[in-house]
């Protein structure tokens, strides 16, 4: 067993990990980034990348990266939404620019991660294939992880170790306590597929509410001509109830006639694979312990009516790494130094959680409220808007 140590390790090289690597090694820290796998890698998403999410990667240096992954489709430039009612009433929405004039996107993981990640190197981070077993705890702090790779269990010791290692990370499961882990109520289950043979409607992310999914939805997210990413997903506690099968929703799904008549080649899927959300909603969890900090999904700050991720682990990585900055350069990473980034972490994100929380629970059970307020929206398109940035 040998033993390293450096400032950082940060365990996931996920959105939220590679750009906390990214940021801390920019400020100067000596940054350990270890993912299980090498990159570029898949990971099981609808790939909606939202114009807030783009500036925050901006704001690491990746504006040229980014817009030469549009150039080489990597990155599939979007503009709006249609939301589909239960009784088929169809809003059309645009989507605004970012503050600083961004775009969304449709951006497969395997090209966006990647993107990060490379990004993270690029700025000094080191990258290194290796599974976290567990965080190394030493008198109530944490002090390095223990890892596993090429056949062997290690331990890489750190000043502070952040853990960015998505919905089953390690990191949290054994810091938070037994009473913090995220409940069936605040979690959902989604499946993912691509879909090669689908007339897409260009430049349009679609989201389905129906009957048999609510308070879930199904989505149609273009990925380029032809091309789509496609999936469903719902909430934990009320798939388990149902006893619901996700691959039979999904052929239910592309059997509807409205998506049925748009397959050309009888819809032809890959990579078929589904992953669990952990919702930001749930309240009281610790995401700072002596040592350690938790982004991403992680930390859990998934929203739960729109199961989009990927910006708040952006978020949270930006917050984690000015947190975790001021700490190393103070000499003290104690919960009682970095616990502010639990306050920062509520100042940015609680009141979108709790509204769409609050949404998801009054309204997605219900198909006729749902229908009730996807009319009132067609017809009021300031509504359409306030409600969109209310999410
Ligand atoms: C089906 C589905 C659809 C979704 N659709 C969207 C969407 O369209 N838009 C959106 O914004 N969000 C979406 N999300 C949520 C989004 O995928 C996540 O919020 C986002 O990936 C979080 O990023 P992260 O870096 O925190 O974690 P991840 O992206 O999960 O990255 C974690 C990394 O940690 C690594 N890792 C895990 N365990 C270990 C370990 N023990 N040791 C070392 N490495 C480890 C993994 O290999 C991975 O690379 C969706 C989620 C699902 C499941």
């Amino acid at each position: 067993m040998s033993v390293t140590e450096r400032d950082v390790i940060v365990v996931g090289a996920g959105p939220a990990g590679a750009a906390t690597a990214a940021a801390l090694a920019q400020k100067g820290h000596g940054v350990l980034l270890l993912d299980r796998h090498q990159f570029p890698r898949d990971k099981t998403c609808g790939d909606a990348v939202p114009a807030g999410a783009i500036e925050l990667l901006w704001r690491l240096g990746m504006h040229e990266k980014v817009e030469k992954a549009v150039e080489r489709g990597e990155l599939y430039p979007v503009e709006g939404m249609l939301l589909v009612s239960p009784r088929g009433h169809e809003l059309h929405a645009k989507f605004n620019h970012g503050a600083q004039g961004a775009d969304s996107y449709v951006a497969p993981r395997i090209y966006f991660d990647a993107l990060i990640q490379e990004h993270a190197v690029a700025s000094g981070a080191e990258f290194c294939q290796a599974q976290a077993k567990a965080p190394i705890v030493e008198n109530g702090k944490v002090v390095g992880v223990q890892v596993q790779g090429n056949g062997r269990v290690q331990e890489m010791r750190a000043r502070l170790v952040i853990g960015a290692d998505g919905v089953t990370s390690a990191i949290a499961r054994n810091l938070r306590p037994k009473n913090e882990q995220h409940v069936d109520g605040h979690r959902a289950v989604a499946l993912r597929a691509y879909i090669e043979d689908i007339e897409e409607f260009p430049r349009e992310v679609e989201f389905y509410l129906y009957k048999d999914i609510l308070p879930g939805y199904a989505w149609i997210f273009p990925v380029g001509k032809n091309k789509a990413n496609i999936g469903l997903g719902m909430r934990l506690d009320h798939f388990r109830q149902k006893k619901y099968n996700l691959e039979k929703m999904l052929q239910d799904f592309l059997a509807m006639p409205a998506i049925k008549k748009r397959l050309l080649r009888g819809g032809q899927l890959r990579d078929v694979a589904t992953w669990q959300l952990n919702f930001g909603s749930q309240k009281h969890l610790q995401h700072v312990f002596d040592g350690a900090i938790l982004v991403g999904d992680a930390a859990g700050f998934i929203n739960p009516l729109t199961g989009g991720g990927i910006h708040n682990s952006l978020v949270s990585a930006d917050l984690a790494a000015q947190v975790a900055d001021e700490a190393l350069k103070a000499n003290d990473v104690s919960r009682n130094k970095m616990q502010v980034y639990e306050q920062l972490c509520h100042e940015h994100m609680w009141e979108s959680m709790r509204n769409s929380f609050w949404m998801q629970r009054t309204f997605m059970h219900f198909p006729i409220l749902v229908d009730f307020l996807v009319k009132r929206m067609k017809e009021n398109s300031q509504l359409a808007k306030t409600f969109l940035t209310k999410l």
